[in-house]
C-alpha cells in the first residue's frame, strides 16, 4: 500500500511533474508566468499541452475540460476527448497549446446578469496556470477564467485573480518604504474551515425540501438537539469515519492539504480544515472539496448537505475564511513579532485591514449574501449582520496605547499551572479567542467567518483583497509624499486608529446590546440579503472595486443583478416545495391519521358499552383544525408567489420574499410542526429531525 506522502498530488500536474517533464527553458518560462504574473507565449503553452497529456493520459485521462466557475456558485465543465482521427483508421491523442490556453464554451446557458443577450452566445475559458490541472475520472481538468465575447467577467476567478494583483501592487509599495526591495509579490493566504452535515441518503430522498432546496423546510424539533454539547469533538461515529478516510484520500490525491477533522457542535454536523495556501487555490480546493465531499458520501450512502440551514433550531454551517497576506520572500505582514507595539510594519498593515473592514463592511456583508446565509447570520450561532472586528486585549490595549500616546507596557504571558506535576508547562497565549465575532484576528490572521457553507469563498476575498488593496493605496500615496517617513508614519497610523475604531469589538456579537451600540456607532447592519445586496452599487463601492480593477461597472451591475437573482429564486423554489408538500404529502397523512382515530371511535362506539373516546375525538378536532390552518397557509403562500413568477424587477420581488413570501413559509411551517407533534409516526410522510439527525450509525 503507498503512503501518503508517495501519492498526495499524484492526480495533479504540480511542480514535481512540470519539473520532470518540460524542458529547463519551459519550465522556467511557466514558473514565472505562475511566480510573477508574466505572460505567456504560444510556445511555452504547446509544450506544457504535449506534457500534460502525456501526463494525463499515462493515469488514464481520456478528455480534457476547462474548469470554471461561473456565476452559479458551483464550478462547470464540459467535456473534449483528446482523441483526433489518424491517417490509418484509428485515432491519436492530441491536445494543443491553443487548446490548453482557451476554449470557447457556449455561454447563453450560465447567469450573466444582463452582460450577455443570448444571441452573443459565444464565451471564453482562459488558462489560469496560477493554479494546478489536475484529473477526476478520466479527465484532465485545466482551472481556467470565464468570460463573455465582449471580455467582461462571468466568473468568480477572473475578479479573484484582479483582486490579488491589486492587493500585490499595493502592497509592494508600502513595503518599499520599509526598505524590502526585494519583495516581488505580496499574496494572500487563504484557509477555509468547512462545515457540512451528511444524513442517510435513503432518508434524504424520501424529503422533498432536502432534494429540492438543500434544507427541511418542515419539520417538529426531536426531543434532543445539540443542549447537551455532546456532539462538538465527540468521537466520530464509524460510517462518518470511513466517509473521512475516504474523503481524504481523493483530496491528497488532488493535492489539497486536508488537515484537521471533527464533529462540529449539531448532531450530524462535522468540519473539514485545510492548511492554507494562496487565495486563488484556496478557492479552487474549496470548490473541489465541497463536490468531492458530496460524491464520497453517496459512496457510503449518505447525503453530504452543504445548505447554510439545514435543520431549524440546530447550528447551521459556515466557513470560516482565514486571511493573512504574505510576501513571495515568507514574511508574513499579519504577524505581530514578540512586540507587536514595536513593530510599525505590523502596526500599518494592520491599520490597512482595519481600516478596509470599516470603510468596505458593507462589500463583505454582500459578499456572503445569499438566501440560506440569511437564517444563520444573526441567528445566535453565527456572526450577525454587522460587520465587527476582534483584535483581542493584547492588541487592543497596544492600539488604546498608541491613539493616547502611552507607552504601552506589554502583558506578561502568564504560565499556565494545571496543578499536576506530570502535565506540561506552557505559556498561556496572549488573547483569548473570541467565537462571535465576524473579523477576529487570530494570532497573525483574520478569520472571516460570516461565508456560508455552500458559497464559493471567491466573493468574500475578492472584497476583501480590494479593500485592503484600497487602504495600502491611501497609505502609499501619503507616505510616499511625506517629507519624514517617520513622522508621517505615526501620524498615519493614529489617525487611522482614531477615524475607525468604531469597528472594533471585543464583547460577545451574539448579544442585542452589541446591535444596539453598534447603531450608536453607525455601523451598518444589513439584515437580509435584499437589504444589503443593492449596495454593491453605492458610489463608494462602485468607485473603489472600478479603480482597483477588480470589476468594471457593467459587471458590478451583472453581479448585483445575478446576486438578487439567485436569491429569489432560492425562495420560490421553497415556496413551491412547501406547497406541494403541504397538499401532496402533509394533508393526505393528517387525515389519514384522523380516519383513523375516528374509525376507532366509531368502533368503540359499536361495542355497545358506554366509552368517552374522548382521546380520539379532542385529537380529530385539533388534527382538522391544523389540516384547515396548513390548507389555508399553502393557498395563502401560492396567491403570494404567484404574481411574482416572471417579474423582471429582482429588487422588487426580493422585498417582497423578505416582507411576505417568508412570513408566510414561517406560519405554514408551524401549522405543519403543530400538526408532525400529534400525528402518528407512523403516518408521517417524511423521515422526521430525531431520524434525520441522529439516524447515521
Ligand atoms: P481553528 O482553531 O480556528 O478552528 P485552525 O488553527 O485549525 O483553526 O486553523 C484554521 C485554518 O487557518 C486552517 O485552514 C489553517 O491552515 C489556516 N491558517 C493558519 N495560518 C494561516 C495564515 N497565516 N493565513 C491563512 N490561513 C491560515
Ligand atoms: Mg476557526
Amino acid at each position: 500500500m503507498q503512503t501518503v506522502p508517495e501519492y498526495f498530488g499524484s492526480l495533479v500536474f504540480d511542480d514535481r511533474v512540470m519539473k520532470a517533464s518540460l524542458s529547463q527553458e519551459t519550465y522556467e518560462s511557466l514558473k514565472e508566468t505562475i511566480d510573477e504574473d508574466k505572460e505567456l507565449d504560444l510556445s511555452v503553452a504547446n509544450e506544457v499541452a504535449e506534457a500534460m497529456r502525456t501526463w494525463a493520459v499515462s493515469h488514464g485521462a481520456t478528455h480534457f475540460t476547462h474548469w470554471f466557475q461561473p456565476m452559479t456558485g458551483i464550478t462547470a465543465e464540459k467535456h473534449d476527448s483528446f482523441i483526433s482521427p489518424a491517417t490509418d483508421g484509428g485515432v491519436i491523442m492530441e491536445f494543443s497549446g491553443k487548446e490548453l490556453v482557451k476554449g470557447e464554451p457556449d455561454a447563453s446557458s450560465f447567469p450573466s446578469g444582463g452582460i450577455r443577450a443570448t444571441f452573443e452566445a459565444r464565451g471564453y475559458t482562459a488558462w489560469d496556470p496560477t493554479s494546478y490541472a489536475f484529473i477526476k475520472g478520466k479527465t484532465l481538468c485545466i482551472p481556467t477564467a470565464f468570460c463573455a465575447y465582449g471580455g467582461q467577467a462571468l466568473d468568480k476567478k477572473t475578479p479573484l485573480l484582479r483582486s490579488m494583483s491589486a492587493l500585490s501592487k499595493q502592497a509592494i509599495r508600502v513595503l518599499k518604504l520599509f526598505g524590502h526591495k526585494d519583495v516581488r509579490r505580496v499574496i494572500a493566504q487563504v484557509g477555509p474551515e468547512q462545515e457540512y452535515f451528511l444524513v442517510d441518503r435513503d432518508m434524504y430522498f424520501q424529503r422533498p425540501d432536502l432534494v429540492f432546496t438543500g434544507r427541511t423546510l418542515f419539520g417538529a424539533p426531536a426531543p434532543k438537539g445539540q443542549e447537551m454539547d455532546d456532539h462538538y469533538f465527540g468521537v466520530i461515529k464509524p460510517r462518518v469515519q470511513e466517509f473521512m478516510e475516504d474523503l481524504n484520500d481523493e483530496l491528497w490525491k488532488l493535492g489539497i492539504l486536508a488537515k484537521t477533522e471533527h464533529n462540529e457542535v449539531a448532531p450530524s454536523q462535522h468540519e473539514l480544515a485545510p492548511i492554507y495556501t494562496t487565495c486563488n487555490r484556496a478557492t479552487d480546493h474549496n470548490q473541489l472539496t465541497m463536490e468531492i465531499m458530496q460524491k464520497v458520501a453517496r459512496r457510503h450512502g449518505l447525503v453530504c448537505l452543504l445548505h447554510e440551514k439545514p435543520f431549524d433550531g440546530v447550528n447551521g454551517s459556515g466557513k470560516h475564511n482565514n486571511w493573512s497576506i504574505s510576501t513571495d520572500t515568507g514574511v508574513n505582514l499579519l504577524s505581530p513579532g514578540k512586540a507587536p507595539g514595536d513593530n510599525v510594519q505590523f502596526l500599518l498593515f494592520l491599520c490597512a485591514v482595519i481600516k478596509a473592514v470599516d470603510d468596505y463592511q458593507d462589500l463583505l456583508r454582500i459578499s456572503v449574501a445569499t438566501a440560506g446565509n440569511d437564517h444563520r447570520l444573526g441567528a445566535n450561532e453565527a456572526p450577525p449582520a454587522v460587520v465587527s472586528m476582534y483584535l483581542g486585549e493584547d492588541l487592543t490595549a497596544v492600539l488604546e496605547a498608541i491613539e493616547k500616546d502611552e507607552e504601552y507596557k506589554g502583558a506578561e504571558r502568564a504560565i499556565m499551572e494545571l496543578g499536576a506535576d506530570v502535565l506540561p508547562k506552557f505559556r498561556r497565549d496572549a488573547t483569548d479567542r473570541n467565537r462571535t465575532s465576524p473579523f477576529a484576528f487570530t494570532g497573525n490572521k483574520f478569520e472571516f467567518r460570516m461565508v456560508g457553507s455552500s458559497d464559493s469563498i471567491a466573493c468574500a476575498n475578492i472584497m476583501l483583497n480590494a479593500a485592503v488593496a484600497s487602504s495600502l493605496e491611501a497609505f502609499a500615496d501619503e507616505l510616499e509624499g511625506a517629507e519624514d517617513f517617520d513622522t508621517a508614519l505615526q501620524t498615519l497610523i493614529k489617525r487611522t486608529l482614531k477615524d475607525h475604531k468604531r469597528i472594533l469589538f471585543n464583547g460577545d456579537g451574539y448579544n442585542d446590546a452589541w446591535l444596539e451600540e453598534a447603531a450608536k456607532r453607525g455601523l451598518m447592519n444589513y439584515r437580509t440579503t435584499p437589504d444589503c445586496v443593492p449596495h454593491m452599487l453605492d458610489p463608494k463601492n462602485k468607485e473603489m472595486l472600478i479603480h482597483q480593477g477588480v470589476y468594471t461597472e457593467e459587471e458590478l451591475e451583472s453581479r448585483c443583478e445575478i446576486t438578487l437573482e439567485n436569491y429569489d429564486k432560492t425562495v420560490l423554489i421553497e415556496a413551491r416545495t412547501m406547497v406541494d408538500m403541504a397538499r401532496k404529502s402533509i394533508l393526505p397523512a393528517v387525515t389519514a391519521y384522523e380516519t383513523a382515530l375516528a374509525e376507532t371511535a366509531a368502533a368503540k362506539k359499536g361495542l355497545g358499552i358506554e366509552l368517552a373516546s374522548k382521546y380520539e375525538k379532542d385529537l380529530v378536532r385539533k388534527l382538522s383544525d391544523q389540516a384547515d390552518l396548513i390548507a389555508a397557509g399553502a393557498d395563502k403562500l401560492e396567491e403570494i408567489i404567484k404574481p411574482l413568477e416572471g417579474v423582471e424587477d429582482v429588487v422588487q420581488v426580493g422585498y417582497t420574499i423578505r416582507d411576505d413570501v417568508l412570513p408566510a413559509m414561517a406560519e405554514l411551517r408551524e401549522a405543519a410542526d403543530t400538526a408532525e407533534r400529534c400525528t402518528a409516526v407512523d403516518y408521517w410522510p417524511f423521515p422526521n429531525y430525531g431520524e434525520l439527525l441522529f439516524g447515521v450509525d
